[in-house]
């Protein structure tokens, strides 16, 4: 038996609770693993408060990412003892997830961790990580350079925020943290952020196109925001989108691109193919400053998790949310 995060769906009644799960009732798959950190994203709070339609299955175990140490496994790759990270393939969706002492998961899923990276980093870093890295590298596939000028990034003191701009400037990007926070703008200097911009100044009435203001960009929020974003790119500029924070909807026009030859780039981390993922944790751990990790992390206990998770969807969150499950471990 190990504790566990457990969501529940019945007669109408949508329940998050810790408890105890047996090892027998953990799910298929050809690797079984110690979890030692977890944590919690964005995804992971609306999976949580079943705010949003995450879990496609029931009863499931949250968690869309851990780092852990392979305890027993029949796939080739694997073999116990490995160190590795897991981010997505619906996992913590319709297969358990991360927030639990153990899980069982297809090793084609697993990502053997750089030897750089510790297992705690690993889980700071997260599936928001993971991801504002992959946003960085679709900004450099589409030809964003450190002398064009300071990149965009909204949503800048949560998670994916915390280490695009952390990211950006180990780079040596100049980097311009939009937020709706003043209060974090010493912490986001702290990362390396150039310049502060009010969330307000990206709130506004949409044109289809305004001034032009940044080369590149990349936003987390979405709606609203990402359209005056587009409308505020340079010529020739793109924008990595990954985000819904502030809406699904892209009130925007053709504008920015057939008029300014904008490049929207979109950016989805969960079925990312095996090759690109170890690509990224291999540029995590080139180029992340992993002195900068301690700043943007908070520890919440598996008992708190709970509790903790209406803290996205109010925007109270400050980068990332480490899960400790078994630190012991690493
Ligand atoms: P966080 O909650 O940590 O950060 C989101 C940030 O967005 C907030 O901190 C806030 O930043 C800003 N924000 C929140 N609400 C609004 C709003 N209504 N209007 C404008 N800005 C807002 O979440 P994450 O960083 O973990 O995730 C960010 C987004 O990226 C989420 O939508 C998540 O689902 C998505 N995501 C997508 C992935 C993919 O595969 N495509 C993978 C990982 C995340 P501030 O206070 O600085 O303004």
């Amino acid at each position: 038996m190990f504790a566990s995060i457990l969501i529940e769906n019945e007669n109408d009644s949508y329940t998050a609770r810790l408890t105890e799960v047996d090892e027998a009732d953990l799910p298929e798959g050809d690797v079984l693993v110690d979890v030692a950190y977890s944590t919690l994203n964005y995804k992971d709070a609306l999976a949580i408060t079943g705010k949003a339609p995450v879990v496609r299955s029931f009863p499931m175990v949250p968690g869309v990412d851990f780092s852990a140490i392979v305890r027993d496994s029949s796939h080739p790759d694997f073999t116990p003892g490995d160190k590795v990270v897991l981010n997505g393939w619906g996992v913590g969706e319709k297969h358990w997830g991360g927030l639990a002492g153990r899980a069982r998961v297809r090793g084609d899923w697993l990502v053997k961790l750089p030897e750089a990276i510790s297992l705690k980093q690993a889980m700071v870093i997260g599936t928001a990580g993971y991801t504002a890295m992959l946003c960085v590298m679709a900004l450099e596939q589409n030809g964003v350079r450190p002398d064009q000028g300071e990149i965009l990034v909204t949503g800048a003191a949560g998670g994916v925020g915390s280490v695009a701009v952390t990211l950006l400037a180990g780079k040596g990007y100049q980097v311009a943290a939009a937020t709706g926070r003043p209060e974090e703008g010493d912490y986001l200097k702290s990362l390396g952020a150039t310049t502060i911009v009010g969330r307000e100044e990206l709130s506004g009435k949409i044109r289809p196109l305004a001034k032009e203001r940044w080369p590149a960009a990349i936003d987390v929020v979405g709606s609203t925001v990402l359209a005056n974003v587009l409308s505020a790119i340079k010529y020739d500029g793109v924008v990595a989108a990954c985000g819904l924070a502030g809406g699904m909807d892209l009130p925007s026009s053709v504008a920015p691109f057939i008029l300014r030859g904008v490049t929207l780039s979109g950016v989805d981390s969960v079925m990312v193919p095996r090759a690109k993922r170890e690509m990224a944790w291999a540029q995590l751990a080139e180029n992340l400053d992993t002195a900068k990790l301690d700043q943007m992390m908070v520890e919440v206990p598996l008992d708190r998790v709970i509790e903790t998770a209406p803290k996205f969807l109010t925007g109270e969150v400050r980068g990332r949310v480490l899960v400790p499950i078994a630190p012991d471990l690493a």
